[in-house]
């Protein structure tokens, strides 16, 4: 389906995010044929991008939801889906948040630690509520991402390590109010290696296999999330080689199989697009600055990421540029020395791939407003989040002013 990006970016203003759901619904098909005669659930991890209109769009077509707060839990069910559908991770949760979690009994609280365990306990013997649980076992595997993004090591702060985990599970086994049905990884995101992956499983089934000798049947095995996506010229793994290699691992048991895909479904179904302002040569150095900003997509300044950056119907001979925004920071760019053509006022900037981790992380640093988004579905668009404006800004603070 073809979209005329420039006329929707004069209907609805930028800096805008625009989302096509027509991919997100083909990436859902994709990896839950991957699935196909297994038992399955693929929980969205909301955090990517939690529009309220794209958690909709997954959950119609049968996805679950991976939240990490009581928020996104919250977006999860106003959005549709089902709460035995919804899985809540993290690795710090309030009380008021596991109660809520309890009371609204979602399928599992994924839990990172033994005190995090005990915490749950209390909460359910108050409530008098048995808790399901899954225990986020960290297996200590390098997988080969950006070490920012990297959650499978021990160093990291995520998870516990696999003698811990098997005396948390045999903990809960005996506790009244604990209820252990569920075991959870998540070595890291943007993975485009299939190794790390199958060793983490590997290592978590042979975990399975011994609870299951000593009566602790647990019956969800969550692999996280982490399918690295293509941004730039990356091979990444594909639906099918993960779920081969999640097959190969969990060979024998029986077991529903749980995944939290958060970029692989968002990331290459939004571009974010932006006018240019004004271009500025200081000494020898092209800068093309633009209406959008880090606040707005904050992946190049945090992780130094790349980004495709195009400038939509302008031909011309191109020179290296940096694309930059209005913020005051050096730190706020979206691509150093990219090839464009002379651009003028008012032209556009597509900004590729901005579909996850670009809304979710906006700010409103300079009190910028955040950008409106759109979703483009079978050749139609429609908002989905109006753009902010000055009023909501301050909404909050104004009533104090004296
Ligand atoms: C962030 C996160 C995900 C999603 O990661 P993607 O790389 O977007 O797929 C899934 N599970 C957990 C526990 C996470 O923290």
């Amino acid at each position: 389906m073809n979209y005329d990006y420039k006329a929707l970016s004069e209907k609805y203003g930028t800096p805008l995010y625009m989302y096509n759901f027509d991919y997100i619904s083909n990436r859902y098909t994709t990896l839950k044929e991957a699935f196909s005669g297994k038992k399955s659930l693929i929980n969205y991890a909301v955090k990517a991008n939690s529009n309220l209109s794209v958690i909709s769009h997954l959950a119609n077509m049968g996805a679950g939801a991976d939240c990490v707060s009581i928020g996104e839990v919250r977006r999860a069910i106003d959005a549709g889906v089902a709460p035995y559908r919804i899985i809540f991770s993290g690795v710090g949760k309030r009380d008021d948040e596991i109660k809520e979690a309890l009371e609204k009994d979602i399928l599992l609280l994924n839990l990172e630690s033994e005190a995090e365990m005990k915490r749950v306990e209390m909460v359910a013997t108050a409530l008098g509520k048995k808790a399901r649980i899954s225990i986020r076992v960290n297996p200590n595997i390098d997988p080969q991402t950006h070490p920012y993004i990297s959650t499978g090591l021990h160093e990291n702060k995520f998870g516990v390590e696999i003698d811990m985990a098997k005396r948390m599970y045999i903990y809960a086994k005996k506790s009244e109010f604990l209820d252990p049905v569920g075991i959870h990884f998540h070595i890291g995101s943007q993975l485009t290696k299939l190794s790390p992956i199958r060793e983490a499983c590997d290592i978590v089934s042979d975990l399975v296999r011994s609870l299951k000798a000593i009566k602790i049947d647990i019956k969800f095995f969550d692999v996280g999330g982490g399918i690295g996506v293509v941004y730039d010229d990356e091979v990444t793994i594909t639906a099918e080689e993960y779920t081969q290699a999640i097959f190969q691992s969990t060979k024998g048991l029986d077991l529903t199989l749980l995944c939290e895909p958060g970029r692989y479904m968002v990331a290459n179904a939004g571009a974010f697009f932006t006018k240019v302002l004004y271009e500025k040569i200081n000494g020898s150095k092209r800068f093309v600055i633009v209406d959008g900003a880090m606040n707005d997509l904050i992946r190049p300044s945090l992780y130094d990421a790349y980004h495709k950056i195009e400038a939509l119907g302008i031909d011309g001979d191109t020179s290296k540029a940096d694309v930059v925004g209005p913020v005051c920071e050096s730190g706020d760019f979206f691509g150093k020395n990219v090839d464009l053509p002379p651009l003028a006022h008012n032209d556009l900037l597509v900004i590729h791939s901005a579909g996850a981790y670009g809304f979710t992380m906006a700010s409103n640093y300079n009190t910028r407003a955040k950008p409106a988004e759109v979703a483009l579905e079978e050749g139609k668009d429609r908002l989905i989040r109006r753009r902010e404006s000055y009023e909501d800004q301050v909404r909050l603070e104004l009533e104090y002013l004296k």
